[in-house]
C-alpha cells in the first residue's frame, strides 16, 4: 500500500477505508474513528495528542494513560462523561481536570511563548487561575450558580470539583443539571479565552453568561428530563 497516495487529497483525519485496503490499515482507521467520537471531534483529539508531547517527542505512555479504561474509573468520571453532557464539553473538562489543556503556563515552560498573561484579566494564566481564580471566570460561575439557584459558592478549583463530584445533593435529575452546568461553563470559558487569543474577539461577562444559559437551556429542553424540570429551568431568571 502506498500510504502517501492516500494522503494526496485527504489528511489522516479525513481519509476513509476503501475496498482492497489492508486489514491493518482498516483497523487503524477504526481506532481513529472511535478516538474521534470519544474525544468529541478532530480538534479535541489533536489537542489531546499535543498534550502528550514532551521535548518535541510524543509520550506514548501518557497517551495510553489518557485512553486506558482505568484512567476513567476515577471519582469524577460521572461528572464529565454521560448524563446530559455534550462530548466536546466533556472532553475539555476531562483535559482540565488532568491539567492537560495547553494553558499559557505550560506553553511558557516548553519555551513556546515567553509570557503567560491571562486574556480575561491581568493575572497570570494557568489552569486554576483561568477557570476559577480569575475574577472574570469567578463572576461567570457565580452568575450561573445563582441562575440555577445553587446556594453553594466557591471559586477554588479543588472545592468546586469536590462539590460537583462528591456532594451532588438533590434528586438524580438535578444532579445531571449541576454536572451539565459545570462542563458547559468550563467549556465556554475555554472558548472565550481562545477567541480572545486567536481571533481577537471579546465577549463581556454578561454576554458569556447569556450564552451559557442558552446552551444549558437548549440541552435540557431537548433532553428526556421530566417536564416539571424543563418548566422550572425555563422560569429561572
Ligand atoms: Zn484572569
Amino acid at each position: 500500500m502506498d500510504t502517501w497516495k492516500l494522503f494526496k487529497r485527504n489528511s489522516i483525519w479525513q481519509v476513509q477505508a476503501k475496498n482492497g485496503d489492508s486489514w491493518t490499515w482498516k483497523q487503524m482507521l477504526k481506532i481513529r474513528d472511535s478516538a474521534l467520537i470519544h474525544c468529541g471531534g478532530e480538534e479535541n483529539l489533536k489537542q489531546l495528542i499535543a498534550s502528550c508531547y514532551k521535548n518535541s517527542k510524543i509520550q506514548l505512555s501518557s497517551l495510553y494513560k489518557l485512553f486506558s479504561p482505568n484512567a476513567s474509573k476515577v471519582r469524577w468520571r460521572n461528572t464529565i462523561w454521560g448524563g446530559l453532557n455534550y462530548p466536546k464539553h466533556s472532553f475539555i473538562c476531562w483535559l482540565t481536570i488532568q491539567d492537560r489543556l495547553q494553558t499559557k503556563d505550560r506553553l511558557m515552560r516548553r519555551g513556546i511563548i515567553n509570557e503567560n498573561k491571562c486574556t480575561l484579566c491581568s493575572g497570570q494564566e494557568n489552569r486554576d487561575h483561568l477557570f476559577f481564580g480569575c475574577p472574570f471566570s469567578s463572576e461567570i460561575w457565580n452568575q450561573v450558580m445563582l441562575w440555577l439557584q445553587f446556594k453553594w459558592r466557591s471559586c477554588n478549583w479543588r472545592c468546586l470539583l469536590d462539590w460537583y463530584c462528591n456532594k451532588p445533593r438533590g434528586r438524580g435529575d438535578k444532579v445531571k443539571i449541576k454536572r451539565l452546568a459545570f462542563t458547559t461553563t468550563l467549556y465556554k470559558i475555554w472558548c472565550e479565552r481562545n477567541y480572545r487569543i486567536f481571533k481577537q474577539q471579546y465577549k463581556s461577562k454578561d454576554q458569556l453568561v447569556k450564552e451559557i444559559k442558552m446552551d444549558i437551556l437548549i440541552i435540557i429542553l431537548n433532553s428526556s428530563l421530566p417536564d416539571t424540570l424543563k418548566e422550572w429551568i425555563s422560569l429561572c431568571k
